[in-house]
């Protein structure tokens, strides 16, 4: 292996492949729609693109794989799916899933393709590709995906990853140079759109969905399998399997939804399709499609216009939504453990971990660690946030400084209320303010310390929808600058960035009611 300084090429990787080596395949190897059974996946080649363009990479991601771009025409043909990596096969997964709280039957990765799996920097990783052809999931779909739900796929999984989320990666952005035909709002009027790619990384993209597809189908010994492979290299510490062990996999598939969860209600990020398809088994972040960040604070908002009648997915329930969605994979497990009461107590002591996580976790936002503080103080907080449409990244990060404003200036600076109607909103915030002089004075803790505690937990930079959606328009006009500002930007989202303080504002007027800012809908 040619090694240049400690790092290795990209195409030097040594693929393993673990996936398709250890668990059955489909033996059909032709490329058409289909049901496939008894298997986990299909051999697939991605499509050759017209004129492939990279658009960004993650240097950043580069550095901690250890990896680099050894020769630039063999990364962007790799990375744009015009060849196959060296020595792998491609191929795509099988799973099903629930939609919208329904059984959807077979899903799989109808435009997602693995080209690499193996060790890089000492961890195993798994390289896929998102929009490079159709697979036999693709069902109805082209296989496909257009530049603006990539570029916010891209920019948004690397942010989520340094604002300390639990995240697949993004490796690259390409342009594919071919036209995407795509009815964005669902409303008859389809247009072309430039088609693009991006190289996504995870140790794994498992999800509850390639569970489910066997239970489903009452096939127990593919469901075994699946179990075992996925505890053997990934939950290696469970040890041999067993009940017992498939049961600790499970707590530990809670434990890691939890985390994630805390994170998401922390940082004001909002999934917007949270179906079991979505859901991985490491408990990342996987998926980026309608997603969004909550501005005014509103526990009811979902991004997703697909979801706005019935809000299944709106930042509020998001909790309860991963609870729903591992009581699918308890049924699912339940094949293989044939037990109910220790998968529902598991499930019981999600519902109460995660209460009192949260209510440490929304402590630490107010610099109020450990602090004996009744529940019913959080609720109020939440309430006043509402009421005074109060930017959630702004209120917290300003509420962390050294030197708090008070809340007519907090109002000023981060409330989306009319000018006319703040006062008697501000009003309403006197004894809960009072309240929390009194909680933080008990503390003993300088305001230095406290800021600094607290500067670690509240973001000051996030990618909010319309940050996403002016890099969008630029780069479909093809300048690629302000991805790079944000990537650049979305590096460090909590440091100060006193040069970068004009994204540290309310989202502008002309957002509000602009699509791909405030709405967006699943066509990708
Ligand atoms: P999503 O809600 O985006 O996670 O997608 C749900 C399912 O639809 C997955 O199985 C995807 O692979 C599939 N899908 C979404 N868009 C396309 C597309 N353009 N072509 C083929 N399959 C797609
Ligand atoms: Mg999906």
């Amino acid at each position: 292996m040619t090694t240049m300084g400690d790092k290795i090429k990209f195409e030097e990787i040594n693929h393993e492949g673990r996936f398709v080596k250890q668990l059955p395949g489909d033996p059909i190897e032709k490329n058409y729609p289909r049901q496939v059974e008894k298997a986990h996946y299909s051999f697939v080649n991605t499509v050759t693109p017209k004129n492939p363009n990279l658009v960004h990479s993650s240097s950043d991601l580069m550095q901690e794989l250890g990896i680099e771009v050894g020769d630039y025409k063999t990364f962007l043909s790799i990375v744009s799916g015009d060849k196959p990596f060296p020595s792998a096969q491609a191929y795509a997964m099988c799973y099903g899933g629930h939609q919208f709280g329904h059984w959807a039957g077979q899903l799989g990765d109808g435009r997602a393709i693995n080209i690499m799996e193996g060790k890089v920097n000492g961890n195993y990783q798994t390289f896929q590709l998102k929009g490079a052809g159709p697979t036999p999931y693709s069902r109805s779909g082209d296989g496909f995906a257009v530049l603006r739900s990539s570029i916010r796929e891209y920019l948004c999984s690397e942010a989520m990853y340094h604002l300390g989320v639990p995240t697949s990666r993004a490796l690259s952005l390409v342009r594919t140079g071919d036209a995407i035909t795509r009815d964005m709002l669902y409303n008859g009027n389809p247009a072309d759109e430039p088609g693009a790619i991006v190289c996504r990384v995870a140790p794994n993209f498992i999800r509850f969905g390639n569970f489910e597809i066997f239970a489903a189908r009452r096939d127990v010994e593919s469901l075994r399998k699946l179990t075992d492979y996925t505890i053997e290299y990934y939950y290696p510490q469970l040890g041999k399997p067993s009940k017992e062990t498939y049961l600790a996999f499970f707590q530990e598939v809670v434990n890691r939804t939890l985390e994630m969860m805390l994170h998401w209600q922390r940082v004001g990020f909002v999934h917007g399709v949270m179906n079991t398809d979505n859901m991985s088994i490491l408990g990342l972040t996987i998926d980026y499609g309608p997603y969004g960040w909550l501005e005014d604070y509103d526990p009811d908002w979902t991004p997703n216009t697909t979801d706005t009648q019935n809000r299944r997915y709106r930042f509020g329930n998001q909790p309860n939504i991963s609870l729903w969605n591992l009581t699918q994979l308890a049924n699912t497990l339940y094949a293989l453990i044939e037990e109910v009461e220790p998968l529902q107590a598991i499930l019981d002591q999600y519902r109460k971990d995660y209460f009192l996580r949260y209510h440490e976790m929304m402590l630490s936002k107010l610099g109020l660690e450990n602090a004996a503080v009744p529940e019913p103080f959080i609720q109020e907080l939440t309430k006043l946030l509402k009421d005074s449409q109060m930017d959630m990244t702004l209120f917290f990060r300003s509420i962390s400084a050294i030197e708090v404003p008070n809340i007519g200036e907090l109002h000023r600076i981060a409330s989306y209320l009319p000018g006319a109607e703040q006062k008697a909103a501000i009003k309403n915030w006197e004894k809960w303010w009072n309240q929390y002089a009194y909680f933080k004075s008990e503390l003993n803790l300088s305001d230095k310390r406290r800021s600094e505690q607290m500067k670690r937990v509240n973001p000051k930079y996030v990618l909010r929808n319309y940050m996403a959606q002016l890099a969008i328009e630029d780069a479909e006009k093809g300048n690629y600058d302000l991805i790079d500002e944000l990537y650049q930007l979305l590096l460090k989202p909590y440091d100060e960035q006193p040069e970068m303080e004009k994204w540290f504002v309310k989202r502008p007027d002309w957002a509000l009611n602009k699509v791909g800012c405030s709405m967006l809908s699943c066509s990708s």
